[in-house]
């Protein structure tokens, strides 16, 4: 079965989450998952849904504003977190060694993880996708090895919120790469939309997809879901 997760980002406050989780109705045959900012989790939580958070930190608790911890997640009942987002690691100073940090504290508490690694187009023109690739997925691979919580996810940077896709060859290729180093499942993610999603989510060793633009709209994330649900 495929994971389809929508990452809001910084959009939708607890009123949009309700409305929005209030008209979704996953098909049957996808696993359907929202990551909504923290302030909209208990709300979305409410509906019945899968919910994820965008972020956790790697201490139980303790001095770092602006963080929440993975057993606060669990007390919510969310069910997971995506860690190493390319905007955390761009904006935020995420280093692979946070993302591992984050990732182990978040198993331990039962929570799932979608962990996310993904090359800069410099990176790729320059010939050092795989290079990049491996540090990323090798920094969490030490740190917890094959999981089964674990997800990784592929977000090539050059693709995120650009309308710009990997073609369906590099998609292919970047999964079997991530695929050889850590044996677990493997989600696109970068401008995944209604549009392309049968042809990326076809693709030998894709597992889902992560998507951010076309998950904010009800009717374009439930068709994504009905896309992954019929292949
Ligand atoms: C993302 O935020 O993880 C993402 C893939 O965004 P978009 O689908 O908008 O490219």
């Amino acid at each position: 079965m495929k994971l389809i997760a929508g990452n809001w980002k910084m959009f939708k406050g607890p009123e949009e989450t309700r409305a929005f989780c209030g008209a979704f109705e996953p098909p049957e045959g996808v696993e359907a998952v929202l990551c909504p900012p923290f302030v909209s989790l208990p709300a979305a939580v409410e509906s019945g849904h899968t919910i994820f958070a965008q972020n956790v930190h790697w201490a139980d608790d303790g001095a770092f504003t602006g963080e929440v911890s993975a057993p606060m997640l669990a007390e919510l009942g969310v069910a997971g977190a995506i860690v190493g987002h390319s905007e955390r690691r761009q904006y935020f100073g995420d280093t692979d060694e946070t993302v591992a940090r984050r990732t182990v504290a978040a198993l331990a508490h039962g929570l799932r993880v979608i962990a996310c690694v993904g090359e800069s187009l410099e990176e790729r023109e320059s010939g050092q996708m795989e290079l990049v690739l491996r540090v990323q997925v090798e920094a969490v691979k030490d740190a917890v090895g094959e999981h089964d919580g674990l997800v990784i996810a592929y977000e090539p940077v050059w693709a995120i919120g650009t309308g710009q896709t990997a073609t369906p060859q590099q998609a292919r290729e970047a999964h079997a790469f991530v695929k050889s180093l850590l044996d677990v499942p493997v989600l696109y993610g970068g401008s995944v939309k209604p549009e392309n999603a049968e042809e990326l989510l076809s693709q030998e060793g894709v597992d889902g997809a992560l998507v951010g633009g076309a998950a904010l709209d009800v009717e374009s994330f439930t068709a994504l879901c009905r896309i992954a649900a019929d292949l």
